[in-house]
């Protein structure tokens, strides 16, 4: 069983529905069960209002058929708290999503992210939150793993998952374990020989999901880093999808949606 928490749309396609069949297709060839799709096109690092609310039209055209496969992430930014908790309401609470992705907008340390976190949290919907250590700077509003350590300090119930591990995932693990409930996905970074073992050791195999960021990364590149892990069998079925089923499986039954 393989679900992966962290999927984008192909570029391929001339609409959602036609990119969805394009992704199911890779799924098909690379054994993933499930994707968790979020955000749509074009790519945009500060979105307008009417700019989320159309990505997220893409996102929900694109699954509306495949809810057997594939889940949707509503696409949220604390640059707009008001719109975003509409977002949440239209498209988790009233709608077919069950996650929230947090992208690049602004910090998640800022308080004004916290209405959208409670809000998440009532909702019982994963947060993904991007986050990346770059040697090179990072965007004025992205987030690192220290980032993502405040969000959870202040959040402690919220089900928060640490984006990429922080790209630069020796610093990411060794940020996200001073807390003791942030989940890493390992999806997006290079796929370095040793991240997942360490991941293993000082997180433990039940905080780490995987993702893989397609279509920006290939399913078999970042599958290769859980299925070619030097860890236990059973800390690779945690990883590779009953961990993000647990996760998932508060909403779905609220939701009385099928896992
Ligand atoms: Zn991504």
């Amino acid at each position: 069983m393989i679900w992966d928490v962290h999927a984008h749309l192909p570029a391929e396609g001339r609409t959602p529905e036609e990119q969805m069949t394009i992704l199911l297709r890779f799924m098909d060839r690379m054994g993933i069960d499930r994707v968790c799709v979020m955000m749509g096109t074009p790519f945009l690092t500060d979105p307008t209002p009417e700019q989320l609310r159309k990505q997220n039209d893409q996102v929900l055209a694109a699954i509306s058929h495949h809810h057997d496969r594939a889940f949707g992430f509503v696409y949220v930014s604390t640059h707009y708290p008001d719109a975003s908790l509409r977002e949440l309401e239209r498209c988790v609470k009233d709608g077919p999503m069950v996650g929230v992705k947090l992208w690049v907008a602004k910090r998640c340390s800022a308080a004004e992210i916290d209405p959208i976190i409670a809000k998440a949290t009532e909702l019982k919907a994963p947060i993904l939150q991007h986050s990346w250590f770059k040697a090179n700077g990072n965007l004025p509003g992205e987030s690192t793993p220290l980032d993502v350590v405040d969000l959870a300090k202040r959040h402690p119930k919220a089900p928060l998952i640490c984006g990429h591990t922080g790209g630069d995932w020796e610093l990411g693990i060794r940020a996200i374990r001073s807390t003791s409930t942030l989940i890493c996905e390992t999806g997006g970074f290079d796929p370095t020989a040793g991240c997942v073992e360490m991941a293993v050791r000082e997180l433990g195999a039940d905080r780490i999901l995987f993702g893989s960021d397609v279509p920006g990364r290939s399913f078999a590149s970042q599958l290769a880093k859980v299925q070619g892990a030097d860890i236990p069998a059973d800390a690779k079925k945690k990883i590779l999808g009953e961990n993000l089923k647990r996760m998932l499986d508060p909403i779905l039954k609220a939701k009385g949606m099928k896992p």
